[in-house]
């Protein structure tokens, strides 16, 4: 299937709406993961959904970056075992993406990743502040204590508009990640939000609703709804996301997601193929 570039379709009536395509999935090769991309598929198939997207951890260009992440001798690995999965199930639309970690410096790098394989789409997604902190990081959770949460957070958005920014990412990934464990600034962000979500706009960047919000301690969707309604505003396209690490969590808590994206107006999201969008009903 092809896509013309920014092609709208008008709902058909006459058809119930499926359920959006599922684009942020891990696989085993990023070490926390369980579950072979065959498996996701099979899960999403049960559910109904039409599309799905796989978007596991890419390689740093030094394998000893971190502990979370394919190394990079694995990525032509990933896509066979993704291929796999679209040849066991021809029925489901199944893209190949990655999701990569933003830092300043790596633009570079993040060219010669995207020129490997024909992606879908790249998620672009911060999660490493100053100092090599990873925020999301359980094991790091007493580095919370030691910083002031709105310093955090500003830190946090200020690299999310440079990612936005850099061009490289059809998406960015978990736009307020930092509430993940509940350290909230007291001060108000609407600026920090407001400045990334522009640069989104500017750069046809979507944001993508990540239901894995819900599993964690701040229990909401990422995004909040207040930085939702933002993008909304600013007419920033959505995806949708589970950020399953496990084939029982494909498409986990989508209904709510679909709901909020509707209660604050949305009527369509994106879908990708070859890195072009086409905008899809909700
Ligand atoms: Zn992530
Ligand atoms: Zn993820």
């Amino acid at each position: 299937m092809s896509f013309g570039f920014d092609i709208r379709h008008s709902p058909i009536d006459t058809f119930p709406v499926p359920l959006p395509a599922d684009y942020h999935m891990h696989t085993p090769l990023c070490r926390h993961a369980t579950g072979e991309p065959t498996e996701y598929a099979a899960r999403a198939v049960a559910l109904g959904l039409t599309e799905i997207g796989f978007s596991d951890h890419s390689p740093m260009r030094r394998d000893d970056f971190d502990d979370w992440r394919m190394r990079f001798d694995q990525l032509d690995e990933y896509v066979e075992n993704v291929r796999r999965a679209q040849r066991d199930f021809p029925q489901l639309t199944i893209r190949l993406a990655l999701e990569v970690d933003y830092l300043p410096g790596q633009e570079e790098w993040i060219r010669e990743l995207a020129a490997r394989h024909p992606w879908d789409y790249l998620i672009g997604s911060v999660h490493y502040c100053s100092g090599g902190w990873d925020i999301d990081n359980p094991k790091n959770l007493v580095r919370w204590q030691e910083r002031d949460a709105f310093d955090v957070w500003s830190e946090y958005f200020d690299s999310l508009t440079s990612a936005a920014e850099s061009g490289l990412f059809e998406i960015i990934g978990h736009a307020d990640l930092p509430k993940k464990f509940g350290f909230r600034p007291t001060r108000d962000c609407t600026p920090l939000f407001d400045r990334f979500l522009t640069a989104a706009k500017q750069h046809h960047c979507a944001i993508e609703l990540n239901t894995a919000g819900l599993r964690k301690d701040c229990k909401e969707i990422y995004p909040s709804r207040r930085i939702l309604e933002l993008a909304f505003q600013k007419g920033v396209p959505i995806t949708f996301g589970s950020d399953a690490h496990a084939p029982e969590e494909v498409g986990m808590n989508f209904a709510e997601a679909l709901q909020l994206a509707r209660d604050v107006g949305y009527s369509d999201c994106l879908r990708f193929s070859g890195r072009l969008r086409q905008f899809a009903a909700l």
